[in-house]
């Protein structure tokens, strides 16, 4: 490389995205402003503080290091060796764990790494079933999961749609897994982890607690902790956790003594390479801020508003599966409201509003349709709404759900949905430091 390119090469990287990249500069512009503009149901969606933004965002993503702390291949990783240990004594001081792993790119590969550490290829799983609530990577036919190891699936009891533990005790015993796996993606009740452990011990199972979607309400202290059960705990840290896209392993003091070395050793080498080392940074943040009383504060917040969303939504005659939630997410039922779980998602998204179709149990519509939709309200709760905003929201839901909406009542949606967008403005971002919307934001401040 001559002496001019590299010139230029360093003259470039004190420049900012807009000057560099124009076109990708705009479509985040662009990405940020939906995000503003939308109310955000997708129950597995968050926003993170601009503290974590800006570790993700960090000169971290320069740095090369493999392994672990003390105990890395390339040099020069005294910073990184301290960032990732102040990150596992977070993570374990947090959770209670006796071991922490902080490497995982995301919640679906601290799963790999669990099923690499207990399982060898064609190896018996008994997870939860997709359509009933369980999540891809634990088991999906088409998955890395579902090819190399032998997966079966329990379901929710046909009357109750609440786990049975009676009938996965049986069906343990049935087909005699490795691994148990207990956790799900749309799963709106409490998962008794000590009973999942007692059915795996019955059946000589280990047992994976898989807790992306709960993480911050158990950190919270607001659902039962499987750490003191399960062999091994994992998680994504971007949604209830307010974290960066990643994923952390956790082990109790029963089982770190046996694990701890070959849960490290199967996230790396096993199933990574090198560390994402701005992402460990965020996620030590997100650890810093889950310790602080507002956190706690937060979550409850987020479970009163999912519970009053709930309420008011089967107060205007919507069935949600196993009637309620107890967490911050629920399913919504439409059969009875004539429309499919597609056509919702898309009647909502034409006013703002984001929400994901969902199978339900025992769906008779392909998973492209779905008969419900899931609604969650981490997000929301972030951005500031309450009690009240949540009663609205159940009224616009309704209006666009319940019977086919005339233009004046879509009208009508959408202007209250950027009335809700404007009182709770979207955290302020990196981007925000230039012009007019920083200006228009902290007026609409002064307003609320
Ligand atoms: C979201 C989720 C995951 C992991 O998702 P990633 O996108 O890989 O972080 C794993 N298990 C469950 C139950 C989930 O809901």
């Amino acid at each position: 490389m001559s002496f001019s390119q590299d010139k230029t090469q360093l003259e470039n990287s004190g420049s900012s995205l807009d000057s560099i990249d124009p076109e990708v500069f705009e479509i985040i512009n662009r990405e940020h402003q939906r995000q503003k503009e939308n109310i955000e149901l997708i129950a597995s969606a968050n926003f993170v503080s601009r503290a974590v933004l800006e570790a993700t965002g960090s000169i971290l993503t320069n740095k090369v290091a493999e392994g672990y702390p003390g105990r890395r291949y390339f040099s020069g990783c005294e910073n990184i060796d301290e960032l990732e240990n102040l990150a596992i004594a977070r993570a374990k001081e947090l959770f209670g764990a006796a071991h922490a792993n902080l490497e995982p790119y995301t919640g679906s590969q601290a799963n790999h790494a669990v099923y690499l550490t207990v399982l060898k290829p064609g190896d018996r799983i008994l997870g939860m079933d997709l359509g009933h609530g369980g999540h891809l990577s634990h088991g999906a036919r088409f998955t890395m999961t579902g090819k190399h190891y032998d997966c079966h699936f329990y379901q929710v009891a046909p009357d109750t749609e609440r786990l049975d533990y009676d009938q996965i005790l049986a069906q343990a015993k049935d087909i005699r897994p490795k691994l148990i796996i207990a956790g799900a993606s749309s799963y709106p009740r409490i998962i008794d982890f000590q009973r999942f452990r007692e059915i795996a011990d019955e059946v000589g199972a280990y047992l994976l607690a898989d807790i992306a979607h709960i993480s911050g309400l158990v950190a919270a202290g607001l659902h039962p902790s499987p750490v003191p059960h399960a062999h091994f705990v994992t998680t994504s840290t971007q949604k209830t956790m307010r974290g960066p896209r990643s994923g952390i392993i956790l082990l109790g003091e029963h089982s770190a003594p046996e694990f701890a070395r070959k849960i490290d050793s199967a996230v790396f080498p096993g199933v990574q390479g090198a560390v994402h080392v701005h992402a460990i940074a965020a996620k030590a943040v997100m650890l810093k801020e889950a310790m602080s009383p507002s956190f706690v504060a937060y979550q409850r917040q987020n479970l009163e508003n999912s519970r009053i969303l709930a309420e008011d939504l089967m107060a205007r005659g919507f069935r949600l599966v196993s009637g309620g939630t107890d967490n911050h997410l629920m399913l919504l039922d439409l059969t009875e409201k004539g429309i499919t779980g597609k056509e919702a998602e898309d009647r909502l998204a034409s006013v703002r509003i984001t929400v994901n179709k969902n199978l339900l149990p025992y769906d008779s519509q392909k998973p492209s349709v779905c008969s419900g939709i899931r609604i969650g309200t981490s997000a929301t709760t972030t951005r500031g709404l309450g009690s009240k905003e949540m009663h609205c929201l159940a009224d616009l839901i309704d209006k666009m759900l319940s019977s086919e909406p005339t233009v004046n009542i879509i009208t009508k949606v959408r202007d209250e949905v950027s009335r809700l967008c404007r009182l709770y403005p979207h955290i302020d971002s990196i981007y925000d430091h230039n012009g007019d919307r920083f200006a228009l934001e902290s007026q609409y401040q002064l307003q609320s």
